[in-house]
């Protein structure tokens, strides 16, 4: 498949400006973003393509090199190295691009060496209800990799410091003359890394890293659901060679509660009641998150009636108002009766009949107008 134009990827002049063209590839990477895409692979390959178009249009000199060249212009293998370093990973980008939705963005690419970030990671988080609504703090261990302390990260003995890579002047990169181009690939003596480590450090052997159990206490604001994720900036692994660390998302997963349900900021309920609570109304006690309050049930009340107890749902921790209360009540046959409990509603069942019991009953009323009128068409 040929490659497309990045302009058209972009969906961008080509005279477009530098904000233009960033603000086009945040469109579009936000729209494309796999997070937001789960086991979408086109609009995986949708993110990529942007991301690279991006990665050339917005850096002058690949741009120029583009406008002149075209594809065969800008090296393909140094435009794709941001995707291609971490295995896949969206973590840079989403430092640079998203940082200032989640908050704290994990620092800019500087020129010369590429510092390796450290890799994101996910940790799925169960919570129950209660501490979903009202927020919590609590201790999660995770396995991950931390800069080691024995060289501070750098990846040499003690006492002994990374060199410049001679091949490549600290750049990572080398440029490659081939006919008319210029081509720029990752340099093969240092690896990309800008630095040659002559004596790696005995404890991480020269990678800087470490990897540990490290223990970290997260705090849950008050309001998430199922699904939301928190970033912690930072907390994810260790970057190589003194490289920044990545990002740790804790994904949100909340237990499901004996007695609500959520829906957005609402929260459901079912509240048995009698069948004479029912009839002649009367004061129900129903718990909420925030304790009992009391419902008044009116007389003659149906089963299935939903009541609402207005303000006593959830806050979302999007903020805006709070939800409500929704109990829906549901009269409840009453079981294991004694002789005597039978013979007053054998009673009671004979009163009704006396009085005419269809007055009392406006459900089975209709329900039996329904039939009637079913056998009159179908002539029987
Ligand atoms: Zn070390
Ligand atoms: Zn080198």
């Amino acid at each position: 498949m040929a490659k497309r134009d990045y302009y058209e990827v972009l969906e961008v002049a080509r005279n477009a400006s530098e904000a233009e063209i960033k603000k086009a590839y945040r469109r579009l990477a936000m729209k494309h973003h796999p997070d937001r895409n789960p086991d979408d692979s086109a609009a995986e390959e949708q993110f990529k393509e942007a991301k690279e178009a991006y990665e050339v249009l917005s850096d002058e000199r690949k741009r120029a090199a583009y406008d002149q060249f075209g594809h065969a212009g800008v090296d393909p293998s140094a435009a794709a190295a941001g995707g291609a370093a971490g295995g896949g990973n969206f973590g840079d980008i989403f430092g640079d691009i998203f940082g200032d939705i989640f908050g704290g963005a994990a620092g800019g690419r500087a020129g010369g060496s590429r510092v390796h970030r450290g890799a994101d990671l996910r940790y799925n988080m169960e919570l129950d209800l209660e501490e979903a609504v009202h927020g919590t703090t609590t201790k999660v261990r995770i396995p991950t990799l931390v800069a080691c302390s024995v060289c501070e990260g750098s990846g040499a003995k003690k006492g002994t410091s990374a060199t410049t890579c001679t091949t490549c002047g600290g750049h990572g990169q080398v440029r490659m003359q081939q006919g008319f181009f210029s081509l720029q690939q990752t340099c093969p003596k240092c690896r990309g890394a800008g630095k040659i480590i002559a004596n790696p450090c005995g404890t991480c052997h020269g990678h800087g890293r470490v990897q540990e159990q490290k223990t970290l206490s997260v705090k849950i604001p008050a309001g998430v659901d199922n699904g939301d994720r928190i970033r912690l900036t930072g907390e994810g692994e260790a970057g190589e060679s003194g490289g920044p660390p990545g990002d740790l998302y804790v994904h949100i997963h909340v237990r499901e509660h004996a007695i609500f349900t959520r829906e957005d900021n609402h929260l459901m309920c079912e509240v048995p009641i009698s069948f004479v609570t029912a009839t002649l109304g009367g004061e129900l006690e129903v718990p909420t998150l925030g304790g009992q309050v009391v419902l008044k049930i009116p007389a003659e009340t149906q089963s299935g009636k939903m009541f609402r107890l207005r303000g006593k749902g959830v806050k979302s921790v999007r903020g805006g108002d709070v939800g409500d209360l929704l109990c829906r009540v549901v009269v409840e046959t009453p079981v294991k009766l004694t002789r005597q409990q039978k013979d007053l509603l054998i009673e009671f069942e004979k009163s009704m009949k006396e009085d005419s019991a269809i007055k009392h009953s406006p459900r089975s009323s209709s329900w039996l107008d329904g039939v009637k009128k079913f056998f009159d068409a179908m002539k029987f």
